[in-house]
């Protein structure tokens, strides 16, 4: 049964409620809704205007309205009388097909159909900075290898800690928190769970990390590509398929004995974990304008070296064993790791890229191709016959829109959405002048 709203506000002291939807472009909106309108809310959902929506809607259309989910409802951890609730988006009585978090319900119910469920971890990377944006917010954290930098922890142990203290307070399994390989870069893991709540929890560890930064006076981001020369900030999936949604899971179908030579498990994945592995290899440079999609990404996934001396990120569409130079890296039996991902990625569009692309693999029954045990960032010339990734942004969005299958799995009115409102950003940037023109063109 479905969580009442109106109760679960008497029961914990909740005065307001956040309503909370993801547009086209991974940005968060929201109103604030005050306990004692709730009840109406949960039935109807809260309006908004459409065309202020980002989800390519016109100032014609009528009122969309965020329907709160209940049971992914969440007490915010730092200011405990507002909850937050992400809302499926409804227009007219329909589902709005191109909204994200409807988007990946209808996935998810795909998948089901097919006894497919899937799970996945997320590792969102992010830099803290100061307010203004333009440096890191620590001016003694200048290590070239500043990775795991215990000290340079401990001067931001204020934040980290109440961010974890938080997630743990929630539930989520959090584990381990360490000093990213850039100067002023964290990262911070919970445990894996269904595509859904990976998605409603990444979402609201942005809201969450952002907000803490803040009251500490600091500013967080997840922009690709934040300065120049360091490390970016990936966005790592890691995924299984289960028999089972939540706790009823009880077994891996992704999970092979790595003796069993018959079912290709050198690696420990079944053959159906080849599959959708296959349908990833098979769509990755199309799926890149959802896991990749800002013009920023691609300064990430096609960097020269860092400062640290590895970039961290892919730049081929390869797979491999534990090594984490490749796109995939399987790195241990039963699940494997897709490096491709980053900090801009839109959560419901991530989890749900994923899906289409991994059904679509094990339906066409798809082959990931010959494993690279190499190390790509020294050997990655010998290479042959694979995929370079999208070079910009504009590249990946043709390369999803000739995808016709993906686009498909992805949703018609979606695809058609996202691809308007992509090609309107990537318009965007190019009418901008860069000072890198004037210098490379005064004097031509
Ligand atoms: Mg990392």
């Amino acid at each position: 049964m479905a969580i009442d709203l109106e109760v679960f506000a008497k029961e914990n002291d909740i005065k307001y409620f956040m309503i909370s939807f993801t547009d086209l472009f991974g940005g968060q909106r929201a109103k604030l809704v005050p306990a004692r309108a709730i009840g109406d809310m949960q039935k109807d959902g809260a309006g908004f205007a459409g065309f202020a929506t980002w989800l390519d809607l016109t100032p014609a259309h009528p009122d969309m309205l965020a329907v709160p989910d209940p049971d992914a409802v969440i007490i915010l951890p730092w200011q405990k009388d507002i909850a937050w609730v992400p809302g499926n988006c409804v227009m007219d009585g329909q589902d709005v097909a191109q909204a994200p978090r409807n988007v990946l319900r209808r996935l998810i119910a795909e998948a089901a159909d097919e006894g497919m469920h899937v799970k996945t971890g997320i590792e969102a990377e992010f830099f803290l900075l100061t307010p203004a944006g333009d440096q890191i917010s620590d001016s003694f954290d200048t290590a070239a290898k500043p990775c795991y930098d215990q000290q340079a922890f401990m001067r931001r142990i204020d934040v980290i800690r109440e961010i974890s203290d938080y997630m743990l307070e929630l539930g989520w399994g959090a584990y381990q928190n360490d000093h990213e390989d850039a100067n002023g870069q964290w990262e911070m893991n919970w445990d894996y769970d269904d595509a859904l709540s990976t998605a409603d929890k990444h979402s609201f560890f942005k809201f969450m990390a952002k907000s803490v930064a803040e009251k500490h006076g600091y500013r967080v981001t997840f922009m690709p590509k934040p300065i120049e020369g360091l490390t970016g900030n990936g966005c790592h999936a890691h995924i299984s398929v289960w028999d089972a949604p939540g706790s009823d899971a009880k077994t891996n179908i992704f999970a092979a004995p790595i003796s069993d030579k018959d079912q290709t498990s050198e690696l420990g994945l079944s053959e159906k974990g080849r599959h959708f592995l296959g349908g990833i290899m098979k769509h990755a440079s199309a799926l890149a304008a959802i896991t990749n999609p800002t013009v920023n990404s691609y300064k990430r996934i096609n960097a020269p070296r860092t400062i640290s001396g590895a970039t961290w990120a892919p730049n081929t569409v390869t797979w491999t064993g534990n090594n984490r130079t490749h796109m995939v890296r399987v790195p241990g039996p039963g699940r494997f790791e897709l490096r491709l991902p980053d900090g801009a990625v839109n959560p419901y569009l991530l989890q749900a890229i994923i899906i289409a692309a991994g059904l679509d693999g094990v339906r066409s029954k798809a082959d990931p191709g010959r494993r690279w045990d190499i190390d790509m960032y020294a050997e990655g010339h010998k290479v042959t016959g694979a995929p370079v990734l999208p070079l910009n942004m504009l590249d990946a969005l043709r390369a999803y829109d000739d995808d016709a299958s993906l686009k498909s799995a992805m949703g018609d009115e979606f695809s058609a959405a996202y691809l308007k409102m992509k090609h309107l950003e990537w318009n965007d940037f190019c009418t901008h002048f860069t000072e890198w023109e004037r210098a490379n063109t005064l004097d031509i």
